[in-house]
């Protein structure tokens, strides 16, 4: 998985992706942006050669140093909450395999990515794939502190499994902007849209249940 040399993409993985597409539809995903850019990022260039078929079953799937690539349809759940536009700044937690981030920055955005894990940062950085997106910004560090440095953005999004919604995450989105954070525990957690108005209230929606690998103080080496 998340090899340096290029891998093929043809029209069989195409295909299954036009299906995968079709029941992302069915499950009721209906920003069409959301689902152009699953169409057009070959998911199996994530996981290992022996999954290109898995890769397109709506299923999570672990990668490497124990953490996973999350279900294709708890991405685009998440991504359409967000409503991105083109050159929206966005905030994300958990870079994990950078699929996400991929979907994201195909969508146009600027992604502002950290991950915690040394191993799982350096081994995207070796991944041909991500080269095609100048537009992804990684970083090796703890998500609960956000970027102040490049702070504020117009989205956040948490991809891993928050105990509480970190307040510097909300400190550093802009007036108008959306925060989707899952929080919760090991026994799954509810989907939380927050979003910030012109005057900077906040208010926050309880969405659907999700099951992500925790979101880890600190970072590891
Ligand atoms: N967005 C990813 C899914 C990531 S799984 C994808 O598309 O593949 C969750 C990731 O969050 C893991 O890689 C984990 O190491 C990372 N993580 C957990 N706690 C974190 C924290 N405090 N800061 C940054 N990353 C964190």
């Amino acid at each position: 998985m998340l090899h340096s040399k290029p891998r093929e993409d043809n029209y069989l993985h195409k295909g299954l992706r036009k299906q995968l597409v079709q029941t992302l539809r069915e499950k009721g995903i209906k920003d069409e942006r959301v689902l152009s850019a699953i169409e057009a990022i070959p998911r199996h260039f994530f996981l290992d050669p022996a999954f290109e078929r898995i890769a397109y079953e709506d299923r999570a799937f672990p990668i490497t140093a124990n953490q996973t690539i999350s279900q294709p349809y708890t991405v685009a759940y998440q991504t359409q909450l967000l409503e991105i536009k083109k050159f929206d700044k966005v905030l994300e937690i958990g870079t994990g395999s950078a699929y996400q981030a991929c979907v994201l920055a195909e969508m146009g955005a600027t992604v502002y990515s950290i991950e915690r894990q040394r191993a799982l940062y350096d081994f995207v950085g070796q991944f041909f794939f991500i080269k095609n997106y100048p537009n992804i910004k990684r970083f090796y560090g703890d998500g609960y502190l956000g970027l102040p440095t490049y702070a504020p953005f117009d989205k956040v999004i948490v991809t891993a499994a928050a105990p509480y919604v970190p307040p510097k995450l909300i400190e550093q989105l802009k007036p108008g902007g959306i925060a989707v954070i899952p929080v919760g525990d090991d026994n799954g957690q509810k989907m939380l849209r927050i979003t910030k108005d012109a005057a900077g209230n906040i208010k926050e929606e309880e969405l659907g249940d999700f099951m992500f690998v925790p979101m880890l103080q600190g970072k590891n080496k």
